[in-house]
């Protein structure tokens, strides 16, 4: 290790910065929020810094360096754009043992700033040891991705209990139950930005945590469900928060339409159950089922991820399974996830609103077309995109409900099969040739058929899409 890691409380403590542009108000701005009393010393000062230093925020030295300046500092940092000035600011600091920094230079320096992670009072720091600052920032981006925004939050609602529960706790029982707490429902409620809920449980907790936790069981003490939007099947297309919620998940409820790649993505050690609905099988039966089984896993104190294709509450059934979740008191969060409209629209290059092309979008269950619930006539209007989920079975009954509303044949129309998937393909056509494009193709769901002037910008680089373009005159003239 060529460099310790330590953190170093300047709150009151004086401290220097020799530079007066741009690369020395970076390094002000962290001095100050760490709050240090700082000195500025240039000849010249950028505008940013003129105005701290008008506000009273900092103080100003329009100097040129002197080594006694550096008389009585705790930490200097050299930023000029002149490296003889930054040795002599080098040499000043070393020989009254002061530490510093000189920008971009670890030769002159003393002590080198990491890249950092600031969720206060949780800070992160990553360094090369001078070999590579870009490196650096790219493990902290990775880092980044991971980290909860409102972690901040959860370690001063941690510091501040930490007195009560010495003050409850043994010794030896603080630190799983500070692991229980952290990983668990309270820790969850939260980084979701629930404290009041994130309390009660907390006080709970702490009244149960001289009991075992099989009579916190037989308390019927409730875990929690997350209700997660797993995307479209690209696991790169999953949120932040899905994927946390997915690490700590003890058990993982799952879809036909959830893929493999997404699962990888979850707490290896969980248990997998799934629930998805077979075509043909009984959904109202399977439905149920999820419910009883959501409500299960809950009572016995587990954390329960729903895991759905797509949004949960877009042609999800998310809607039914809160009902459930409410009736039985089990307290849930809803993750959204990016429905397969939007994923597959985006990897096929449509944009469903165009300030040309449409001014609007519908988002149409395509398999129940009995219920003479949608208005045909309004969805079959030019500038106006649909997209029908669920319609590959009945995409001639689309087409034609959409033609005697009056669409024109030559309205534009694509199916994306496996959106956002390896092997996404995107079939385009009108309203005219898309039926007969789709037969040829042998078109499988999971697919969406979106129908609209934007329909005619879908782009495709797969074999199929110049395929059928090809065809396209030939099978037009069959309709
Ligand atoms: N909740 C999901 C939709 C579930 S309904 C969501 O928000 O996406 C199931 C329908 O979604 C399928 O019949 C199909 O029309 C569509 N679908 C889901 N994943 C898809 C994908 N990768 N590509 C194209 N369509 C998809």
């Amino acid at each position: 290790m060529d460099y310790l890691p330590i953190f170093i409380q300047l709150r009151g403590s004086p401290a220097v910065v020799v530079g007066g542009g741009n690369v020395a108000l970076r390094k002000v701005d962290l001095l100050l929020k760490a709050g240090a009393r700082v000195t500025v010393i240039a000849p010249k000062l950028h505008d940013d810094l003129r105005v701290l230093a008008e506000r009273g925020q900092l103080h100003y030295l329009s100097l040129e360096f002197q080594p006694h300046h550096l008389d009585g500092t705790s930490l200097v940092i050299a930023a000029t754009d002149s490296r003889d000035v930054n040795a002599a600011v080098s040499n000043a600091a070393q020989a009254r043992r002061v530490p510093i920094n000189v920008v971009d230079d670890p030769e002159l320096s003393t002590f080198i700033f990491p890249a950092i992670i600031d969720r206060s009072p949780v800070v992160v720091a990553v360094g090369s040891s001078g070999h590579s600052p870009v490196l650096a920032r790219r493990v902290r981006q990775q880092i980044e991705a991971l980290l909860p925004a409102r972690l901040g939050a959860l370690a001063r609602f941690v510091g501040d209990r930490r007195k009560d529960v010495q003050k409850t706790l043994a010794p030896e029982q603080r630190r799983p139950f500070w692991e229980r707490i952290i990983g668990g429902i309270v820790g969850t409620r939260v980084l979701a930005g629930d404290e009041s809920d994130a309390n009660t449980e907390f006080e709970h907790e702490l009244a149960a945590s001289n009991k075992s936790v099989e009579e916190a069981a037989t308390e019927g003490r409730l875990g929690e469900v997350y209700l997660i939007g797993a995307g479209p099947g690209d696991p790169d297309l999953l949120t932040l928060r899905a994927v946390q919620l997915l690490q700590q998940a003890d058990v993982i409820l799952y879809d036909r339409l959830v893929s493999d790649a997404v699962l990888d993505r979850a707490r290896r050690d969980a248990q997998r159950v799934f629930v998805g609905k077979e075509t043909g099988g009984d959904h109202h039966a399977t439905q149920a089922r999820i419910h009883e089984l959501l409500v299960q896993y809950a009572k016995r104190g587990l954390r329960v991820a729903r895991l759905k294709g797509g949004d949960p509450f877009i042609f999800g059934r998310g809607g039914e399974e809160i009902e459930a979740l409410n009736a039985h008191g089990v307290p849930y969060i809803v993750v959204p996830g990016i429905t397969a409209a939007l994923g597959a629209a985006a990897s096929a290059s449509i944009p469903l609103t165009h300030r040309r092309l449409a001014q609007s979008v519908t988002f149409a269950a395509g398999h129940a077309l009995d219920d003479e619930t949608l208005d045909w006539r309004s969805l079959a209007q030019p500038h106006h995109t649909v997209v029908f989920y669920m319609g590959v079975a009945q995409m001639p009954r689309i087409v034609d409900r959409l033609t005697q509303a009056g669409a024109s044949p030559d309205h534009p129309a694509v199916l994306i099969e496996r959106g956002s998937l390896a092997d996404q393909r995107v079939i385009k056509g009108t309203l005219g040739t898309i039926v007969e494009l789709c037969r040829k193709a042998d078109v499988q769901p999971p697919a969406l058929l979106i129908v609209g002037e934007v329909a005619s910008l879908a782009k495709g680089d797969n074999e199929l899409l110049a395929v059928v373009e090809a065809r396209e005159p030939s099978a037009s003239e069959s309709v």
